[in-house]
Parts: structure tokens; C-alpha cells; sequence
């Protein structure tokens, strides 16, 4: 048995692993490798394996540093079974067909400016296009939570809760037979435990080999208090100001979490005739995607839904598809809470609603996500009076919030513990899925507290499974 560490090795996007079991090959993963030039130009070079070669796929979710590249995986010869959960193959329908359509769009963006400067743009192809990226969807086996499922040659399949994201899972494989048999565990991307809206990471047995996630193995996040209570008080602030409360959110995941929340306000009695827009055709999507599946829920989602009531429906949340129905919003005066993507403000709808709330001092921006070096949130968040969206430029007049804390990652002391409720140290952990340093610190927390045998492979090295 091998396995080949083909992505997320050292950094956090592009997770791929190669597992070679008695001349069964199976993916773990297939993600785009995302941020910045050097690591998009990777995305286009030939897989360090044959996609031919490949019997079947095991995606953990649908995000798409984990499902990105596999409408590519098809492309160039791929066409085996993709096991996934039944929400992972929703979700992943609603964010590879977007991929697609983003991937077109940057085409002919390089194409208009290259024929601009009279140079040849003959060459500019999409990775892969929104159509390629929906051909993919039969191949997507679903598979429910905590359901054992025969892989040919290869072992027994079964899909934990990781609570990340809607349909996340932990993978564990079971390979080989009798005295042989081993269990190896792929962490995917691990949840909080305080989420609202999804259960916490599952507690497994203590696995003979464990791939495990680092996003934040270095680092705790910042304790921020209640959440919902902070949420709160900033839809108060603002609405009694008579403005409107704009959150940039990612359209899968911190939108819904947000929902929920509000949901619990609305109905305690708290924010009373309060309008709440979703504004983001896929956010929208999500949220339908998120109210069929709650069988990745917390225990009191759960109860909620079991007690007869939605836990995103609320009186007041409108949810606005057409480009019409987003333009009214602005033409309305009447405060409320706006929620639109994408969470960082590089792209679509929220860019109009910054553009009509950042001059009125009655209004607030609240961001919940992380915002990246360069990203018009990042300028925003950090200060920067006045600024520039489409050409013009708009004075800092709104109140500028920040709640951290909406994290969909478990942090370094929820990964500690997580490893800790094994129960015991697998033969062999490899840390992946962290920038180099959150990981080789990760790697040393674990050898000391623990004793494990740790190793944070590289990019494209091989292990024998011991
Ligand atoms: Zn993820």
C-alpha cells in the first residue's frame, strides 16, 4: 500500500492524494490549487498520475480547493465512480457548475485583452467549462453518513460527520483483509464545535494511519463571545439608525450560519418586522440544498426541525434571484439586512450594495469571514476612506464591523482534541492541508503532546503504508 501526497502538501488549497492499494488506485480529493499566479498556472499542468489509471474518487465536500479539478479529472480520461455524500453531490453540482462558468468568463476575459493588444489569443481555452463541469455530475455516487460501502478491491468506505460544511465528511477506509486489515482516516476539512446550524466533527476510533487537516494548527482563533449576541446588537445599532446592516458572506456555509442565527433572534422576539435579503442566486441555491439535507445538522437544528420548524425560514427573509428584484432593494429606504456574496467583495451583487450603503452614516458593513491581502474587503475592513468601486470613488461614511469567529474551521486546540478522542496514536499521521508553517508546527505539537509518528510530506512524495 502507498499513498502520494499530490496536494494541500505544505499549503491549504489543491487537496489530492493518491492511495495504491493491491493495483487499486483511489483519489482522495481532486481541488483546485487556488491563489495567486503561480498556483493558478498549476491547475493547467498534466496530473502527476493518469486520470485513466484512477478506479474511483472519494471526495470529503464540495468546496472547491477539494472538487475543483475534477470536471478536469474527467476531461483528460477519468471515468470512474465519485463517492461523496448526498449532500457534498448537491452542493458540489451548485459550486463546479459556477467554477465553470468563472473559468469561461476568465477565458474571454484573457482573450478580449490579448486581441486588444493585436497578440495571438488562439490558444486561451477555459480549464474546463460550466458544461464540462455539470457532465461530471453522474459519475457522483452518493453515499449517506455512517453507511459501510464495498469498494471493489479496495476495502469498506464510510463517510463521518466532519461538520464543515453542509455534507462534509470525514473518510474513513477500511483496506485488506483478516490480520492485514487497516484503517486509515482523511480528517477532510474539520468543523467547529460551536456551530449553530451543523453537528460537530464526528469522534472516531483510533485509526492505524490518519491524514489530518492544518489550517489553523498553528493558531487558536480569537475568543469572540456570543456570537449570536454580536450579531445582534449590530442589527439593532443599525436599524435603529434607520440603515442598513450589508454583510458580505460566502454563499455556502457562513450565509446559512448567519440565517440561522437570525433565526433564533427573529423568533425569540428580539429583532421584531426586521427584513432580511439573501441576494445571491447561489446563496439562494445553497440555502434550498441546506433545508433538504439536515442530516448533516447539529443536535438542535435537528430538534428545531423535528419540533415542526425550519431552522432558515423566518417572517421577514426575502430571498431576491433576479438582477430587478436586487436593484429594488437599494431603491427601498426602509433599514434592513442585506446578505449577498461574494464574502470577500471581488465579485457580484454585494459590490452595488457597498456602492449605496458606504457614503450613509445610518449604515454598517459587518464582515464575518476572512478577507485576503488585496480583496476589496481587506481594503475596506482595514480603514481605507474613500473608496473605489467601479471607477468612482465613495466616502467612508458607514460604520465598519468585524465578527470573527464565524470560522467553518476547527481551530489548533478543536484539532488537538479531535486527535486527542482517538484514543490513541495511529502508526503513521500526516499533516496536510495548512500553509508550511501551520503545518510543521501542527506535526511538533503533535510528537510532544502525543508521541505520534508524524510527517508533513511534500509535494508529490510517497509513503509505504507501515
Ligand atoms: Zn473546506
Amino acid at each position: 500500500m502507498q499513498l502520494t501526497f499530490h496536494g494541500a502538501a505544505r499549503e491549504v488549497t489543491g487537496s489530492c492524494h493518491l492511495l495504491e492499494v493491491d493495483g487499486a488506485r483511489v483519489l482522495l480529493d481532486c481541488g483546485m490549487i487556488q491563489g495567486g499566479r503561480e498556483r493558478h498556472v498549476r491547475n493547467r499542468e498534466p496530473f502527476p498520475f493518469d486520470p485513466k489509471g484512477i478506479d474511483c474518487v472519494v471526495l470529503s465536500h464540495a468546496h472547491i480547493d477539494h472538487a475543483g479539478r475534477l470536471p478536469l479529472l474527467v476531461k483528460r480520461g477519468f471515468e470512474g465512480p465519485i463517492y461523496a455524500t448526498d449532500a457534498t453531490t448537491s452542493l458540489s453540482h451548485i459550486l463546479l457548475s459556477d467554477a465553470g462558468h468563472i473559468q469561461e468568463e476568465d477565458a474571454q476575459w484573457k482573450i478580449k485583452r490579448l486581441e486588444r493588444k493585436g497578440e495571438d489569443a488562439s490558444w486561451v481555452t477555459a480549464l474546463y467549462t460550466e458544461e464540462e463541469a455539470l457532465a461530471i455530475l453522474p459519475q457522483f455516487v452518493p453515499v449517506a453518513f455512517d453507511t459501510p460501502v464495498e469498494l471493489d478491491t479496495i476495502g469498506t468506505l464510510r463517510f463521518h460527520k466532519a461538520g464543515h460544511i453542509l455534507g462534509a465528511a470525514i473518510v474513513e477506509l477500511t483496506l485488506g483483509h483478516g490480520d492485514q486489515r487497516r484503517r486509515l482516516v482523511f480528517s477532510g476539512d474539520l468543523g467547529v464545535s460551536g456551530s449553530r446550524l451543523l453537528s460537530a466533527p464526528a469522534t472516531l476510533a483510533c485509526p492505524d494511519y490518519l491524514l489530518i487537516e492544518s489550517t489553523y494548527g498553528d493558531r487558536d482563533r480569537d475568543e469572540t463571545g456570543d456570537l449570536t449576541e454580536r450579531l445582534f446588537q449590530s442589527i439593532e445599532k443599525t436599524l435603529d439608525r434607520g440603515g442598513k446592516l450589508v454583510i458580505p458572506a460566502f454563499a455556502v456555509g457562513r450565509t446559512q450560519e448567519l440565517l440561522a442565527r437570525i433565526n433564533d433572534l427573529v423568533e425569540a422576539g428580539r429583532l421584531n418586522g426586521v427584513t432580511v435579503y439573501v441576494d445571491s442566486p447561489m446563496a439562494i441555491e445553497a440555502t434550498r440544498t441546506f433545508a433538504i439535507h439536515p442530516e448533516g445538522y447539529s443536535e438542535q437544528a435537528r430538534a428545531k426541525l423535528h419540533a415542526g420548524d425550519a431552522p432558515l425560514a423566518f417572517e421577514g427573509l426575502t430571498l431576491t434571484r433576479s438582477v430587478e428584484q436586487s436593484r429594488a432593494i437599494n431603491e427601498d429606504r426602509s433599514p434592513a439586512v442585506i446578505i449577498s456574496a461574494s464574502g470577500m467583495c471581488t465579485a457580484g451583487r454585494i459590490k452595488h450594495h457597498l456602492k449605496h450603503n458606504l457614503d450613509d452614516p445610518r449604515a454598517t458593513i459587518l464582515f464575518v469571514g476572512y478577507q485576503a491581502h488585496g480583496t476589496l474587503g481587506r481594503v475596506i475592513q482595514s480603514g481605507v476612506d474613500p473608496i473605489r468601486i467601479f471607477g468612482e470613488w465613495y466616502p467612508v461614511k458607514a460604520s465598519i464591523e468585524t465578527i470573527d469567529g464565524f470560522s467553518a474551521h476547527a481551530d489548533r486546540s478543536e484539532l488537538l482534541d479531535w486527535f486527542a478522542a482517538l484514543g490513541g496514536r495511529p502508526r503513521q499521521t500526516w499533516v496536510v492541508h495548512g500553509e508550511e508553517e501551520a503545518a510543521k508546527t501542527f506535526g511538533d505539537t503533535l510528537r510532544t503532546r502525543f508521541d505520534a509518528t508524524v510527517a508533513v510530506p511534500s509535494l508529490g512524495e510517497s509513503f509505504a503504508l507501515p
